[in-house]
């Protein structure tokens, strides 16, 4: 499948929607394990993602994708925030040349792994990114394969991000930036069909 200006609109509106909705719900997942921001510099990196796609309505997919980096570089902070951004970014890049969904997601998730160094296993939103792309390559992609990568973090000690600090006590508990990435997943699913 093909992504299209339209298409991401449709997708990026669905994934600022559910952020919005359980804002609360990701800050309370990164409170045991993290610093309890989570859902917040989210909901702000969509709500600026938001605004600027309706401010610049941007007419061809390599603006919008690099439009949509740039509001969450500058707006979500923390960590997620570099990650998320070089996953549109590295989507942009490739979009000039490109624009097969399953090739940018493939993309976006090497940027991912490249710029946080985290492996699939470290209790990262890479755990959910390496696990929906090939599926999405594979025209595999569903609301339970979705599912089952983010509830797959809650055992998984973290070894990269804050909640290494805590080692063995970060077991037990959802990685928040699995459980915002199924959102985005999730979001995708809802506009493709
Ligand atoms: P911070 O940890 O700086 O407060 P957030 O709370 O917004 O930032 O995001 C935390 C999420 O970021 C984690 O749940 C995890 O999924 C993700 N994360 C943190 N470090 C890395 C990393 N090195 N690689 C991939 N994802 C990471
Ligand atoms: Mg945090």
């Amino acid at each position: 499948m093909e992504l299209t200006t339209d298409l991401l609109t449709k997708w990026m509106a669905a994934f600022a929607e559910k952020i919005e909705a359980n804002k609360a719900y990701l800050s309370d997942l990164d409170t045991p394990i993290g610093d309890g921001d989570h859902g917040n510099n989210m909901a702000r990196g969509m709500a600026a993602v938001e605004e600027a796609l309706a401010n610049k309505n941007p007419q061809d997919l390599t603006s919008a994708l690099k439009l949509i980096a740039m509001s969450l570089i500058s707006k979500v902070g923390g960590a997620s925030g570099p990650l998320y951004g070089t996953a549109f970014l590295e989507m942009a890049k490739l979009s000039s040349s490109n624009t097969d969904l399953a090739a940018l997601v493939d993309a976006a998730l090497k940027g991912i792994e490249k710029r946080g160094g985290a492996q699939p296993g470290d209790k990262t939103m890479v755990d959910v990114w390496s696990k929906a792309a090939p599926a999405l390559a594979n025209g595999e992609l569903t609301e339970e394969l979705i599912q089952e990568a983010v509830n797959s973090t809650k055992d998984m000690q973290a070894r990269k991000g804050r909640a290494s600090y805590l080692g063995e006590r970060s077991i037990g508990h959802l990685d928040p930036g699995s459980v915002s990435s199924g959102y985005l997943f999730t979001s995708l699913l809802e506009v493709e069909g």
